[in-house]
Formats: C-alpha cells, sequence, structure tokens
C-alpha cells in the first residue's frame, strides 16, 4: 500500500496506537489536504516502519490518528555521519534535507575556524530533517545535533569511523573511491572560507582521515554535500 500522505509522529507506532496529532498536523489535514474521517494516511516514528492510519476528527480543528496495519518495515540508512559548517540558511537547510533523502544516520553541524555563522536553530534544522523524511519515503528521521566544535569533535573521533575530508586542496587528484574501506564513516564539508591550514594539518595527521578531491571545480559547500554524499553512497553505501 502506497500512502501520499505521510506523518512522523513522536510516539511508537504500533498496531491500534491512537495519536491525537497537534495543531499543526491536524491543520494540514483538514484544512489544507481537506481529508476526513476515515481517510488513511501514513505514519512513522524512526524505529517501527511505515503504518496506515486511520483519521478521526475530534473536534473542529483536531484529529487523531489510529495505526491500523503495518505497511512497510523500518529500513535504517547506513551509519554515516555528515559533519559540514553552517553556511547561509536557505542553503544549510538544503543541506538538511538532501542529506535526509540521500540517506544519512546523523547530521553533525561543525565550527570550524572559517565558519560563516556561529550559531544554528537545531530546533528547525531537525524539523527539515522530519519534513524531508515524509517527502521521501523514508521511515528513519537522522538526529541532527548540536553544533560541536570541530577540534572537539576530533579529539574524541571513534578510533573506528573513517573521515572522508572533503578537501578543496587536493582538487585536480584523482580519487579511488573502489579503494576506500567499509565500514562506519563520516563525511567532513568545510565553509565558504574552506579549512584551515591548521585544521587541514591536523586532519591529514589523522588515521581515520581519507582526504579526497571532488571534481576539478571548486563546489560550494551545499553542492558539495550532495556530492559527497551521492560518491560515498554508490561505492559504500545502501543504494
Ligand atoms: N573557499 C574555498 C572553497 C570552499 S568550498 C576555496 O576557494 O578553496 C566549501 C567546502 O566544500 C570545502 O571546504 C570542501 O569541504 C568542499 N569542496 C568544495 N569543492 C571541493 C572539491 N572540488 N573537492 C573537495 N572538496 C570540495
Amino acid at each position: 500500500m502506497i500512502l501520499k500522505t505521510r506523518l512522523f509522529v513522536d510516539q511508537p507506532v504500533g498496531l491500534n496506537q491512537s495519536f491525537e496529532l497537534n495543531s499543526d498536523q491536524s491543520h494540514y489535514l483538514l484544512s489544507v489536504l481537506r481529508l476526513s474521517d476515515g481517510n488513511l494516511i501514513g505514519t512513522f516514528d524512526g524505529h517501527n516502519g511505515e503504518w496506515a492510519a486511520e483519521l478521526h476528527q475530534i473536534s473542529k480543528k483536531r484529529v487523531s490518528i489510529t495505526c491500523k496495519e503495518k505497511v512497510r518495515a523500518q529500513q535504517n540508512p547506513p551509519d554515516l555521519w555528515l559533519c559540514f559548517a553552517p553556511i547561509k540558511k536557505a542553503r544549510t537547510d538544503f543541506i538538511v534535507e538532501k542529506a535526509t533523502e540521500l540517506g544519512i544516520g546523523t547530521i553533525i553541524p561543525v565550527q570550524t575556524d572559517f565558519t560563516n555563522s556561529e550559531r544554528i536553530k537545531q530546533d528547525r534544522l531537525q524539523a527539515h530533517a522530519r519534513e524531508a523524511a515524509e517527502q521521501c519515503g523514508g521511515t528513519y528521521v537522522p538526529e541532527v545535533t548540536a553544533m560541536h566544535k570541530l577540534s572537539d569533535l576530533l579529539k574524541t573521533w571513534p578510533e573506528d569511523r573513517f573521515l572522508l575530508f572533503c578537501d578543496e586542496d587536493q582538487v585536480g587528484t584523482q580519487v579511488d573511491f573502489d579503494a576506500l574501506p567499509r565500514g562506519k564513516w563520516a563525511i567532513l564539508i568545510g565553509p565558504e572560507g574552506g579549512f584551515s591550514k591548521a585544521e587541514r594539518t591536523r586532519l591529514n595527521n589523522m588515521l581515520q582521515a581519507h582526504s579526497v578531491s571532488l571534481g576539478p571545480r571548486i563546489l560550494r559547500a551545499d553542492t558539495a554535500a550532495v556530492t559527497a554524499l551521492t560518491l560515498w553512497h554508490h561505492r559504500l553505501g545502501d543504494w
């Protein structure tokens, strides 16, 4: 069963589980989509697959839904992190949305030496990830973490996680993606100003890091994120 309308709920879905939806979700179903009692929508909680759920109007402006049947098994993306330096709002939103569509485990905004934006709205980015999962048929919603300083993140970097260091200084070199090992990975994308010399030295000294070029031209950070995710998935991911 393919359900066009899909909503994320932050409570466990399961047979006969009922949820009162919040006012935004209720408004969307009643006033935007003009759905009514008995209509079916898809719902998922990020862990327990997708369920067909029946809509009940409980007041003029509020609806609840009841899970009737599991229509899709849970599908988690590979254990991949995207670490990126936030840029302008719309472009940062784009990165979160596209990473969710392409398949990402965790999204980690990082503050680098030349990061353009020092603050992020974590809740808003998390909402973008939820909406992207609703749109793309995903059953998993990546966590968007708080902003981490790149230097702190590298200090406690897990020994068993490889790092695809997308380095604009590698432009013009050839990368053999086929030679990259399988396992847990993270992708690192820098800000508009690129990485500092100190950061590059630090990263190049990490055993887990593989520095790569993303082609012969310098990409904007949002393009670089989509490109790196595509290349990674093609070789090491679940496509
Ligand atoms: N101001 C920098 C470019 C930064 S582009 C310069 O002129 O050199 C933003 C980020 O995208 C970079 O830090 C890098 O992580 C990634 N990126 C862009 N183009 C790339 C390429 N061709 N190869 C590898 N990484 C790239």
